[in-house]
């Protein structure tokens, strides 16, 4: 029995070499290519995320997209997970999303969260080179697939709606759908209930219209081309201590594991854009000049909680 278990141990100990990380060389994104065939950047050429940034096309056909079910408070249980990779909160059946360009009816799957660590910031696309302190997808699939696998095949199978998530003093309360459950979820495998909120609630649901398109990729492996990428303008405003929730207390590890590590700076790499178009939405302000103030970066918040109080502007 003792040999049994101490074998189980170097087992689990070992690391897959189907599985990925964001930390260490042998696994980090630079390396998925070598597991992944489809993350190599030099075979594949329109991955994700990428920097948005002047060179777009407004297309005055985009207008927002319709969101079902995302006002109502869907029935049954939602599950909150540590997948190792992520936060992942799986919704159930109930919602999809359409309009908006997107070739069909896409129902909605789950949402996730990529983001920094305690000094750095962690979205996945950038903004004029602007990182942003998290992002949030909400990825769908297209109802016409029965499985993962089937949309994955398809260039335009998976639509994926992202958030950036910028940083301000307050609480978002509706967040807190999330943010209250995370400690339950702070180890690798860990899941946790949650009871169903309205998915809007959690959105900037005034400037729904004001959203980037591309032809891109998952930003995790298997990198499949496979996804119809929204990502909105305005983003979703957490608290500091809502973010340091993500920064410093979930875990890529299992509770037992020997050795604890943060799970940190889960974000893909920045990839070239190789000639693929991306759209402005009719009401996207980025064109324009007319936009609202740029956004202000985590780092910079700092400085001026740093400086205590004293009314600079960075
Ligand atoms: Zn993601």
């Amino acid at each position: 029995m003792i040999w049994t278990a101490a074998f189980l141990v170097v087992l689990v100990s070992c690391a897959d070499p189907e599985d990925y990380c964001y930390d260490e060389p042998s696994c980090d994104p630079y390396s998925w290519g070598e597991s992944f065939p489809l993350c190599h950047p030099l075979l594949e050429l329109h991955h994700s995320p990428i920097n948005l940034d002047h060179h777009m096309i407004r297309n005055d056909s985009l207008q927002p997209l319709h969101l079902e079910g995302f006002e109502e408070v869907q029935t049954g249980h939602w599950t909150l997970e540590n997948d190792g990779h992520s936060v992942v909160l799986r919704v159930g059946s109930g919602m999809a999303v359409s309009g908006g360009g997107l070739p069909g009816t896409y129902h909605t799957v789950q949402l996730h969260f990529h983001w920094g660590g305690p000094a750095s910031n962690g979205s996945e696309h950038t903004v004029d080179g602007h990182r942003y302190p998290m992002e949030m997808h909400i990825v769908n699939m297209k109802s016409i697939h029965p499985n993962v696998s089937a949309a994955l095949d398809d260039p335009t199978g998976l639509a994926v709606l992202g958030f950036f998530i910028d940083v301000v003093y307050a609480d978002n309360l509706h967040f807190g759908h999330i943010s209250q459950k995370l400690s339950s979820v702070a180890h690798k495998g860990q899941t946790a209930k949650i009871k169903p909120f309205p998915m809007m609630s959690l959105l900037p649901k005034h400037n729904m219209s004001q959203y980037y398109r591309y032809q891109g990729s998952l930003t995790t492996p298997p990198c499949s081309q496979a996804v119809v990428w929204t990502v909105y303008e305005v983003p979703i405003y957490i608290s500091w201590s809502q973010l340091a929730q993500f920064t410093s207390q979930i875990f890529s590890t299992e509770e037992d594991a020997e050795q604890v590590t943060p799970l940190q700076n889960n974000f893909r790499h920045i990839h070239p854009s190789s000639g693929r178009t991306v759209l402005a939405s009719r009401d996207a302000t980025l064109l324009t000049g007319t936009a609202a103030p740029p956004p202000r970066s985590a780092l910079r918040l700092l400085h001026v909680v740093t400086l205590g109080g004293i009314a600079l502007r960075l």
